[in-house]
Protein backbone atom coordinates (compact mmCIF):
# COMPACT_ATOMS: atom_id res chain seq x y z
CA UNK A 1 0.00 0.00 0.00
CA UNK A 2 1.09 3.05 -1.03
CA UNK A 3 2.18 5.76 2.33
CA UNK A 4 0.11 8.54 1.34
CA UNK A 5 -3.15 6.47 1.41
CA UNK A 6 -1.92 5.58 4.84
CA UNK A 7 -1.99 9.71 5.64
CA UNK A 8 -5.69 9.85 3.99
CA UNK A 9 -7.58 8.86 7.72
CA UNK A 10 -5.89 12.17 8.97
CA UNK A 11 -4.38 10.05 12.21
CA UNK A 12 -0.82 10.44 12.56
CA UNK A 13 1.06 7.59 11.82
CA UNK A 14 4.00 5.66 13.48
CA UNK A 15 6.75 4.87 11.26
CA UNK A 16 10.68 4.22 12.17
CA UNK A 17 14.04 3.69 10.15
CA UNK A 18 16.19 0.89 10.11
CA UNK A 19 19.75 0.57 9.03
CA UNK A 20 21.24 -2.33 7.00
CA UNK A 21 23.32 -4.49 9.99
CA UNK A 22 27.06 -4.54 8.65
CA UNK A 23 28.58 -6.50 6.55
CA UNK A 24 29.03 -10.44 8.07
CA UNK A 25 26.37 -9.46 10.79
CA UNK A 26 22.92 -10.97 10.16
CA UNK A 27 19.56 -10.03 9.97
CA UNK A 28 18.24 -10.92 13.40
CA UNK A 29 18.58 -7.54 14.83
CA UNK A 30 16.66 -6.09 12.51
CA UNK A 31 13.52 -8.71 13.32
CA UNK A 32 14.52 -8.08 16.65
CA UNK A 33 13.81 -4.30 16.54
CA UNK A 34 10.89 -5.05 14.47
CA UNK A 35 9.40 -7.67 17.13
CA UNK A 36 9.71 -4.68 20.16
CA UNK A 37 7.97 -2.01 18.11
CA UNK A 38 5.23 -4.26 16.08
CA UNK A 39 2.94 -4.16 19.15
CA UNK A 40 2.65 0.05 18.52
CA UNK A 41 1.19 -0.63 15.00
CA UNK A 42 4.26 1.00 12.42
CA UNK A 43 2.23 2.20 9.72
CA UNK A 44 5.18 1.41 7.32
CA UNK A 45 8.87 1.17 8.12
CA UNK A 46 12.01 2.70 6.47
CA UNK A 47 15.48 0.78 5.23
CA UNK A 48 18.15 3.14 4.64
CA UNK A 49 20.34 2.57 1.68
CA UNK A 50 24.06 3.00 1.90
CA UNK A 51 27.08 4.16 -0.20
CA UNK A 52 30.27 2.82 -0.95
CA UNK A 53 33.20 3.71 0.68
CA UNK A 54 36.88 3.60 -0.31
CA UNK A 55 39.40 2.04 2.20
CA UNK A 56 43.80 2.49 1.72
CA UNK A 57 44.81 -1.55 2.70
CA UNK A 58 48.27 -2.51 3.22
CA UNK A 59 49.45 -5.04 0.80
CA UNK A 60 51.96 -7.44 2.05
CA UNK A 61 54.67 -5.12 -0.44
CA UNK A 62 53.57 -2.73 2.16
CA UNK A 63 51.56 -0.65 -0.55
CA UNK A 64 48.49 0.84 -0.39
CA UNK A 65 45.36 -0.49 -2.18
CA UNK A 66 42.72 1.34 -2.65
CA UNK A 67 39.54 -0.98 -2.24
CA UNK A 68 35.40 -0.05 -2.99
CA UNK A 69 33.74 -1.40 -0.17
CA UNK A 70 30.34 -1.48 0.80
CA UNK A 71 29.84 -1.73 4.69
CA UNK A 72 26.34 -1.83 5.07
CA UNK A 73 24.83 -3.63 1.96
CA UNK A 74 21.32 -5.41 1.62
CA UNK A 75 18.81 -3.12 1.69
CA UNK A 76 16.63 -4.72 -1.18
CA UNK A 77 16.73 -7.86 0.50
CA UNK A 78 15.59 -6.65 3.94
CA UNK A 79 12.53 -4.67 2.46
CA UNK A 80 11.66 -7.84 1.00
CA UNK A 81 12.33 -10.39 4.43
CA UNK A 82 10.25 -7.32 6.25
CA UNK A 83 7.19 -7.53 3.67
CA UNK A 84 7.10 -11.37 3.29
CA UNK A 85 7.82 -12.66 7.83
CA UNK A 86 5.29 -9.50 8.86
CA UNK A 87 3.21 -7.92 6.03
CA UNK A 88 4.30 -4.62 7.30
CA UNK A 89 4.33 -1.90 4.61
CA UNK A 90 8.12 -1.26 3.51
CA UNK A 91 10.05 2.17 2.40
CA UNK A 92 13.43 1.25 1.02
CA UNK A 93 15.57 3.96 0.38
CA UNK A 94 17.55 4.74 -2.78
CA UNK A 95 20.30 7.02 -3.36
CA UNK A 96 22.18 8.68 -6.48
CA UNK A 97 25.85 8.70 -4.60
CA UNK A 98 27.79 5.46 -6.12
CA UNK A 99 24.99 4.45 -8.64
CA UNK A 100 24.71 4.77 -12.66
CA UNK A 101 21.32 5.27 -13.90
CA UNK A 102 20.95 1.65 -14.97
CA UNK A 103 22.14 0.16 -11.26
CA UNK A 104 19.08 2.17 -10.19
CA UNK A 105 16.78 1.19 -13.16
CA UNK A 106 17.70 -2.81 -12.16
CA UNK A 107 16.92 -2.30 -8.23
CA UNK A 108 13.72 -0.35 -9.37
CA UNK A 109 12.70 -3.78 -11.29
CA UNK A 110 13.83 -5.42 -8.38
CA UNK A 111 11.74 -3.50 -5.90
CA UNK A 112 8.55 -3.94 -8.38
CA UNK A 113 8.83 -7.20 -8.83
CA UNK A 114 8.90 -7.71 -4.62
CA UNK A 115 6.12 -5.84 -4.60
CA UNK A 116 7.01 -3.16 -3.12
CA UNK A 117 5.25 0.33 -3.48
CA UNK A 118 7.13 3.04 -2.13
CA UNK A 119 10.69 4.46 -2.07
CA UNK A 120 12.29 7.14 -0.57
CA UNK A 121 14.57 9.02 -3.20
CA UNK A 122 18.01 10.76 -2.06
CA UNK A 123 20.87 12.59 -3.47
CA UNK A 124 22.87 10.71 -0.61
CA UNK A 125 26.19 11.98 0.52
CA UNK A 126 29.34 12.25 -0.66
CA UNK A 127 31.90 9.77 -0.71
CA UNK A 128 33.66 9.95 2.75
CA UNK A 129 37.13 12.25 2.01
CA UNK A 130 35.43 14.38 -0.62
CA UNK A 131 34.05 17.92 0.22
CA UNK A 132 31.21 17.99 -2.46
CA UNK A 133 29.01 15.28 -4.09
CA UNK A 134 29.99 13.89 -7.36
CA UNK A 135 27.47 12.08 -9.28
CA UNK A 136 28.72 8.36 -10.46
CA UNK A 137 29.61 8.12 -13.97
CA UNK A 138 26.09 7.80 -15.81
CA UNK A 139 24.57 9.00 -12.34
CA UNK A 140 22.40 11.90 -10.98
CA UNK A 141 23.80 15.02 -9.05
CA UNK A 142 20.26 16.07 -7.60
CA UNK A 143 17.23 13.56 -5.84
CA UNK A 144 15.11 15.55 -8.37
CA UNK A 145 16.75 13.61 -11.19
CA UNK A 146 16.21 10.09 -9.28
CA UNK A 147 12.53 11.46 -8.90
CA UNK A 148 12.41 11.90 -12.27
CA UNK A 149 13.56 8.19 -13.52
CA UNK A 150 11.20 6.82 -10.97
CA UNK A 151 8.06 8.75 -12.40
CA UNK A 152 9.39 7.83 -16.04
CA UNK A 153 9.15 4.50 -15.01
CA UNK A 154 6.17 4.44 -13.47
CA UNK A 155 4.99 5.56 -16.81
CA UNK A 156 6.55 2.80 -18.36
CA UNK A 157 9.21 4.39 -20.12
CA UNK A 158 12.62 2.97 -19.74
CA UNK A 159 16.32 3.86 -19.87
CA UNK A 160 16.31 1.72 -22.90
CA UNK A 161 13.75 3.68 -25.29
CA UNK A 162 13.76 0.46 -27.71
CA UNK A 163 11.80 -1.31 -25.31
CA UNK A 164 8.75 -2.10 -26.54
CA UNK A 165 5.27 -2.36 -24.13
CA UNK A 166 7.33 -2.22 -21.24
CA UNK A 167 5.13 -2.64 -18.42
CA UNK A 168 4.74 0.40 -15.68
CA UNK A 169 5.92 0.60 -12.09
CA UNK A 170 3.41 2.05 -9.36
CA UNK A 171 6.04 3.75 -7.06
CA UNK A 172 4.67 6.20 -4.46
CA UNK A 173 7.96 8.62 -4.12
CA UNK A 174 8.94 10.23 -0.97
CA UNK A 175 11.75 12.60 -0.66
CA UNK A 176 14.04 14.68 2.20
CA UNK A 177 13.39 18.28 3.46
CA UNK A 178 15.30 20.25 5.81
CA UNK A 179 13.44 22.30 8.38
CA UNK A 180 16.69 24.17 9.00
CA UNK A 181 18.12 23.55 5.48
CA UNK A 182 20.33 21.45 4.09
CA UNK A 183 23.93 22.16 4.68
CA UNK A 184 24.71 22.81 1.33
CA UNK A 185 22.12 25.19 0.34
CA UNK A 186 22.77 28.98 0.66
CA UNK A 187 19.28 29.64 2.75
CA UNK A 188 16.40 27.93 3.63
CA UNK A 189 14.53 29.95 0.72
CA UNK A 190 16.30 27.96 -1.87
CA UNK A 191 16.63 25.01 -0.22
CA UNK A 192 12.73 25.08 -0.70
CA UNK A 193 12.84 25.67 -3.98
CA UNK A 194 14.78 22.89 -4.83
CA UNK A 195 12.49 20.82 -2.59
CA UNK A 196 9.34 22.58 -4.63
CA UNK A 197 11.37 21.40 -7.72
CA UNK A 198 11.60 17.49 -6.19
CA UNK A 199 7.43 17.56 -6.02
CA UNK A 200 6.88 19.41 -9.24
CA UNK A 201 8.66 15.96 -10.32
CA UNK A 202 6.13 13.53 -8.70
CA UNK A 203 7.57 12.74 -5.18
CA UNK A 204 4.30 12.79 -3.19
CA UNK A 205 5.31 13.28 0.50
CA UNK A 206 8.49 14.79 2.66
CA UNK A 207 10.12 13.54 5.39
CA UNK A 208 12.22 16.19 7.62
CA UNK A 209 15.40 16.09 8.55
CA UNK A 210 16.13 15.39 12.62
CA UNK A 211 14.84 18.59 14.70
CA UNK A 212 14.59 19.32 18.59
CA UNK A 213 12.58 22.17 18.62
CA UNK A 214 8.83 21.99 16.58
CA UNK A 215 8.83 25.69 16.22
CA UNK A 216 11.40 25.12 13.04
CA UNK A 217 8.70 22.32 11.82
CA UNK A 218 5.74 24.27 11.94
CA UNK A 219 7.74 27.17 10.63
CA UNK A 220 8.85 25.01 7.16
CA UNK A 221 5.50 23.41 7.02
CA UNK A 222 3.88 27.12 6.56
CA UNK A 223 6.88 28.03 4.10
CA UNK A 224 6.32 25.06 2.07
CA UNK A 225 2.75 25.71 1.61
CA UNK A 226 3.52 29.66 1.23
CA UNK A 227 5.81 28.23 -1.51
CA UNK A 228 3.51 26.05 -2.78
CA UNK A 229 3.90 22.58 -1.85
CA UNK A 230 1.31 21.07 -0.91
CA UNK A 231 2.10 17.41 -0.41
CA UNK A 232 2.30 15.63 3.76
CA UNK A 233 5.21 16.14 5.20
CA UNK A 234 6.14 13.59 8.02
CA UNK A 235 8.33 14.80 11.26
CA UNK A 236 11.91 13.01 11.37
CA UNK A 237 12.30 12.66 15.33
CA UNK A 238 15.19 11.31 17.20
CA UNK A 239 15.55 10.42 20.54
CA UNK A 240 18.67 12.03 22.02
CA UNK A 241 20.77 9.48 23.71
CA UNK A 242 24.04 10.46 24.73
CA UNK A 243 25.92 13.68 25.75
CA UNK A 244 28.35 13.75 22.43
CA UNK A 245 25.28 14.11 19.98
CA UNK A 246 25.53 17.33 21.42
CA UNK A 247 28.06 18.57 19.69
CA UNK A 248 27.75 15.41 17.08
CA UNK A 249 23.98 16.00 15.72
CA UNK A 250 24.61 20.05 15.18
CA UNK A 251 28.12 19.63 13.38
CA UNK A 252 26.42 15.99 10.95
CA UNK A 253 23.32 17.38 10.58
CA UNK A 254 23.33 21.24 10.79
CA UNK A 255 20.50 21.81 12.95
CA UNK A 256 20.74 23.88 16.22
CA UNK A 257 19.34 22.32 19.25
CA UNK A 258 17.12 24.06 22.18
CA UNK A 259 18.71 25.37 25.49
CA UNK A 260 16.39 23.93 27.73
CA UNK A 261 17.40 20.09 25.95
CA UNK A 262 21.50 21.28 25.97
CA UNK A 263 20.87 22.02 29.65
CA UNK A 264 19.12 19.23 30.84
CA UNK A 265 21.55 17.20 28.73
CA UNK A 266 24.45 18.95 30.36
CA UNK A 267 23.02 17.89 33.66
CA UNK A 268 22.88 14.25 33.20
CA UNK A 269 25.44 12.42 35.13
CA UNK A 270 25.61 9.35 32.53
CA UNK A 271 24.57 8.24 29.24
CA UNK A 272 21.66 6.09 31.15
CA UNK A 273 20.26 9.57 32.37
CA UNK A 274 20.21 11.07 28.76
CA UNK A 275 18.28 8.52 27.33
CA UNK A 276 15.52 9.22 29.71
CA UNK A 277 16.15 13.00 28.86
CA UNK A 278 15.93 11.73 25.40
CA UNK A 279 12.83 9.94 25.36
CA UNK A 280 10.97 12.50 27.47
CA UNK A 281 11.59 15.10 25.11
CA UNK A 282 10.79 13.18 22.05
CA UNK A 283 7.60 11.73 23.68
CA UNK A 284 6.91 15.77 24.21
CA UNK A 285 7.35 16.59 20.81
CA UNK A 286 5.36 13.68 19.63
CA UNK A 287 2.07 14.38 21.41
CA UNK A 288 2.70 18.32 20.21
CA UNK A 289 3.29 17.27 16.83
CA UNK A 290 0.53 14.75 16.71
CA UNK A 291 -2.15 17.38 18.45
CA UNK A 292 -1.11 19.57 15.32
CA UNK A 293 -2.11 17.01 12.82
CA UNK A 294 1.58 15.90 11.56
CA UNK A 295 0.30 12.98 9.03
CA UNK A 296 3.32 10.86 10.58
CA UNK A 297 6.24 10.75 13.11
CA UNK A 298 9.18 9.08 11.52
CA UNK A 299 11.37 8.00 14.38
CA UNK A 300 15.21 7.58 13.42
CA UNK A 301 16.10 4.61 15.35
CA UNK A 302 20.17 3.92 14.59
CA UNK A 303 19.36 0.65 14.99
CA UNK A 304 18.27 0.69 18.77
CA UNK A 305 14.76 -0.06 19.67
CA UNK A 306 14.56 0.10 23.69
CA UNK A 307 14.22 4.09 23.61
CA UNK A 308 11.82 4.57 20.67
CA UNK A 309 9.71 1.49 22.33
CA UNK A 310 9.27 3.60 25.37
CA UNK A 311 8.28 6.24 22.92
CA UNK A 312 6.16 4.68 20.67
CA UNK A 313 4.29 3.52 24.02
CA UNK A 314 3.58 6.76 25.34
CA UNK A 315 2.41 7.94 22.12
CA UNK A 316 0.56 5.25 19.94
P1 LIG B 1 18.92 16.92 -2.89
O1 LIG B 1 17.46 17.10 -2.86
O2 LIG B 1 19.54 16.60 -4.19
O3 LIG B 1 19.57 18.20 -2.23
C1 LIG B 1 20.95 18.25 -1.89
C2 LIG B 1 21.44 19.69 -1.93
O4 LIG B 1 21.43 20.17 -3.28
C3 LIG B 1 20.54 20.67 -1.16
O5 LIG B 1 21.37 21.67 -0.61
C4 LIG B 1 19.64 21.26 -2.22
O6 LIG B 1 19.18 22.57 -1.88
C5 LIG B 1 20.56 21.27 -3.43
N1 LIG B 1 19.85 21.07 -4.70
C6 LIG B 1 18.84 20.21 -4.93
N2 LIG B 1 18.47 20.28 -6.24
C7 LIG B 1 19.28 21.19 -6.80
C8 LIG B 1 19.41 21.70 -8.13
N3 LIG B 1 18.61 21.26 -9.11
N4 LIG B 1 20.36 22.61 -8.37
C9 LIG B 1 21.19 23.06 -7.39
N5 LIG B 1 21.11 22.62 -6.11
C10 LIG B 1 20.17 21.68 -5.83
N6 LIG B 1 21.55 9.30 2.98
C11 LIG B 1 21.96 8.07 2.57
O7 LIG B 1 23.07 7.94 2.04
N7 LIG B 1 21.15 6.97 2.72
C12 LIG B 1 19.91 7.05 3.26
O8 LIG B 1 19.22 6.06 3.38
C13 LIG B 1 19.46 8.34 3.72
N8 LIG B 1 18.22 8.50 4.27
C14 LIG B 1 17.78 9.76 4.60
C15 LIG B 1 16.47 9.91 5.09
C16 LIG B 1 15.98 11.17 5.42
C17 LIG B 1 14.56 11.31 5.93
C18 LIG B 1 16.84 12.31 5.29
C19 LIG B 1 16.34 13.68 5.69
C20 LIG B 1 18.13 12.16 4.83
C21 LIG B 1 18.62 10.89 4.46
N9 LIG B 1 19.91 10.71 3.95
C22 LIG B 1 20.32 9.46 3.55
C23 LIG B 1 20.84 11.83 3.87
C24 LIG B 1 20.76 12.55 2.49
O9 LIG B 1 21.19 11.68 1.47
C25 LIG B 1 21.66 13.78 2.58
O10 LIG B 1 21.10 14.73 3.44
C26 LIG B 1 22.09 14.39 1.25
O11 LIG B 1 23.17 15.29 1.52
C27 LIG B 1 21.02 15.17 0.53
O12 LIG B 1 20.06 14.37 0.02
P2 LIG B 1 18.73 14.97 -0.68
O13 LIG B 1 17.99 13.82 -1.20
O14 LIG B 1 18.04 15.90 0.24
O15 LIG B 1 19.41 15.77 -1.89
Amino acid sequence: MKVTQKFETGKTRFAFELLPPLKGDNIDTIFDTIERLAPYHPSYINVTYHREEVKLIERPDGLLERRVVRKRPGTVGIAAAITARYGIDVVPHLICGGFSKYDIEDALIDLSFLGVDNILALRGDNLRGERTFRAAEGGHLHAEDLVRQIIRMNRGEYLDSELEHSAPTNFCVGVAGYPEKHAEAPNLATDIAHLKAKIDAGAEYVVTQMFFDNSKYFAYVEACRAAGIGVPIVAGLKPFTTKSQLSLLPQTFGIELPDELVRAVEGCRDNAAVREVGIEWAVAQGRELMAAGAPALHFYTMGKADNVERIARALF
